[in-house]
Order: structure tokens, then sequence, then C-alpha cells
């Protein structure tokens, strides 16, 4: 008999890397499973209490996130997730692991 849902441990990638030129995020785990995401996609999936406002205030607005916008650096915040810092100086994202994966599928 076997009850085995080992599903692999993939709480925290082991690598994360910023694509610049193609403007994309890349999180790679152990075993292998890797996820890509882009940089306006993730700045316009920004949770924190400013865009949540803004999107709250003008719907039609939060759609209008400057396609250009590139990710210039990350902020490693441990077992909770990253801080993304993007070209038009916004850095107040937090992005939870389990978030940004939700993101890619
Ligand atoms: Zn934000």
């Amino acid at each position: 008999m076997s009850c085995e849902t080992a599903a692999p441990d993939r709480t925290l990638p082991n690598q994360v890397v910023i694509h610049q030129l193609s403007r994309r995020l890349e999180l790679r785990w152990a075993d292998g499973y890797s996820i890509s995401l882009g940089h306006g996609q993730l700045r316009s999936a920004c949770k924190c209490a400013w865009c949540e406002g803004r999107r709250r205030r003008t719907p039609n607005e939060a759609t209008a996130i400057d396609p250009d916008v590139q990710l210039t650096a990350i902020t490693s915040i441990g077992d909770v997730g990253l801080q993304l810092h993007f070209s038009d100086g916004h850095d107040r994202g937090i992005y939870p692991w389990t978030y940004l994966q939700s993101l890619a599928t």
C-alpha cells in the first residue's frame, strides 16, 4: 500500500536570476523546476498597500503600468519571499514565494 504524496519541496528556490534583456525573473529549485515571470507582470501584480489602494480607486489605471518597467534589484527576505525593486522607483512590494509561484501558473 502506498500513500506517497511526496511533492518536491519547493518552498525556497536555490537560485533567483534577473534577466535584464528579456525582462524576466527566473526562479530555480534544486530539483530542476523553474519558473519565469515578466518584470511588467510582477510590477502590476504588486500587493503592497499603495498598489492595492490604487487598484481599488482606479481599476482602469491598474493595467497602465509602463510596459518597459524593469526589475532593477531584489532583496531576499529569507523564508518569506522577495522584495522587488523596479525602475519606476517602486520597491514596496513583498512577493511571498507561494505568490510568485501562483503567478507563473
Ligand atoms: Zn506596490
